[in-house]
């Protein structure tokens, strides 16, 4: 299976389709706009995410004349492309097997293609709860690419929308794999599109979005391999929670390959060949591991080969298009657009939150973050403290959550 072939379902278009027709027709105390129009508003948020969406909303409720600008689905990475499918699809696994020790009759499979029907129904359930929740609180939603053209202008289509203050939660995507062949790795992204399941998978990179899919995908029957460059897995956590993970997973028949460094993909009569070299290539760990600390200190090159390829090896803060270099709007070191203690950026209208900015990549944090900025541009909390967690330097002193 290549990434080609994975296909987003009718029922995901049809909501998708659903929330967009809901939210263009109802536009909220103004009545439609003409192309072209340029209008007033206090706050501009890019993208309707767990960040700009909470951001969003709290502002609206304490009275300001909130635009909300969305390219995609709203909801954003947590309920189209993170939390919520890959919640339904690990519990529906796991209770399948569970009920299955409980009542014989159930056969203790779940079957891919029903759960992704059901994950879609959810997934259209909660465009349109959000799009409501949005228009109860008065949030104007335009639909389209925003792109900022000045510290107190968004540029969205044709329309011109003029703004005190200017929010970028445009979240992040899977970083692409940045070896030849690399394009034929799926991501995250689209394993949650996919119909059906590859009889087997490489899975490359040991964070947390790479031991979840390779979790759930191993309990829906798929044969899977991990490719991890480090030693354990989950590095920016407990080592006693990487190894209980890293036993549960080969318990499951997850083949796990640390020390390795992806070289090249190549297509390979339907399959793909993905090779690597193995650091200090040595004899399999207790727990079946390949690679550990048992090597003899000698590179190796080896091929594994399976129907699909995953590359899970970290995200990149949506940052192209948006204008932001013009303005003199910088970027961190490790990529996050860069903003000061009051998650203000260079640009004193411009703030920035969620999976844009540095820190810890969660939705609980980019709807924290979002809620107290609102709180500190447009309610009476304007000297409130953030949290530590939400501040973007929470994790300055960690390693990224790059190629695990
Ligand atoms: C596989 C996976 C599983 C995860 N599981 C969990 C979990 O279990 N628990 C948890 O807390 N977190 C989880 N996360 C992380 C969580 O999803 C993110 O931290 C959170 O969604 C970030 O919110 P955000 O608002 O910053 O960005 P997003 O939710 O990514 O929203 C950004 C939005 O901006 C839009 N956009 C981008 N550019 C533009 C533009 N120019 N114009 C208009 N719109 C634009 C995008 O279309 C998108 O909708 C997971 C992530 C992944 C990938």
């Amino acid at each position: 299976m290549t990434k080609r072939q994975a296909r987003p379902t009718t029922e995901r278009q049809s909501a998708r389709r659903a929330s967009t027709e809901t939210a263009v027709e109802h536009v909220p105390r103004r009545g439609k706009r003409k192309p072209g129009a340029q209008r007033e508003a206090d706050f501009v948020v890019i993208g309707a995410g767990s960040g700009g969406v909470a951001a969003a909303r709290r502002a609206a409720t304490l009275g300001a004349r909130v635009v909300l600008v969305e390219r995609d689905a709203i909801g954003g990475t947590c309920i189209n492309r993170g939390c919520v499918p890959k919640k339904m699809l690990s519990y529906g696994a796991s209770l399948a097997a569970i009920l299955s020790g409980c009542l014989s009759h159930t056969g203790g499979k779940e079957d891919w293609s029903d759960a992704i029907v059901r994950v879609n129904a959810e997934m259209a359930r909660l465009h349109v709860a959000y799009t409501h929740r949005l228009q109860e609180a008065g949030v104007e939603l335009l639909r389209g690419d925003a792109t900022v053209i000045a510290a107190d202008q968004v540029q969205v289509g044709a329309e011109t929308i003029r703004a005190k203050r200017i929010l970028i939660a445009t979240g992040a995507r899977p970083r692409a794999l940045p070896v030849p062949g690399g394009e034929l790795a799926c991501t995250s992204d689209d394993i949650f599109t996919w119909q059906s399941l590859p009889a087997s998978l490489v899975v490359i990179g040991g964070g947390y979005v790479a031991v979840e899919q390779a979790s759930i995908l191993s309990r829906y029957g798929v044969k899977v391999e991990m490719l991890v460059r480090g030693e354990r897995l989950l590095p920016r956590f407990d080592h006693e929670v990487a190894d209980a993970l890293a036993e549960a997973l080969t318990a499951k028949g997850v083949r796990l390959h640390f020390n390795t460094g992806v070289t090249l993909l190549n297509q390979a009569n339907g399959a793909i060949d993905v090779c690597y070299r193995q650091h200090g290539h040595g004899a399999n760990s207790a727990n079946g591991a390949v690679g550990g600390n048992h090597g003899n200190g000698k590179d190796r090159i080896q091929t594994v080969r399976a129907q699909a390829a995953l590359a899970a090896i970290g995200r990149d803060p949506h940052w192209d298009g948006l204008g932001l270099e013009a303005l003199g709007i910088a970027r961190t070191q490790k990529g996050g657009i860069q903003v000061d203690r009051s998650l203000r950026t260079k640009v004193r209208s411009i703030h920035a939150i969620g999976d844009v900015i540095d820190g810890l990549h969660l939705t609980p944090v980019a709807g924290a973050q979002g809620r107290w900025l609102a709180d500190r541009l447009f309610g009476a909390a304007a000297t409130a403290r953030i949290s530590t967690w939400c501040q973007p330097r929470y994790f300055a002193s960690r390693p990224s959550a790059a190629w695990a």
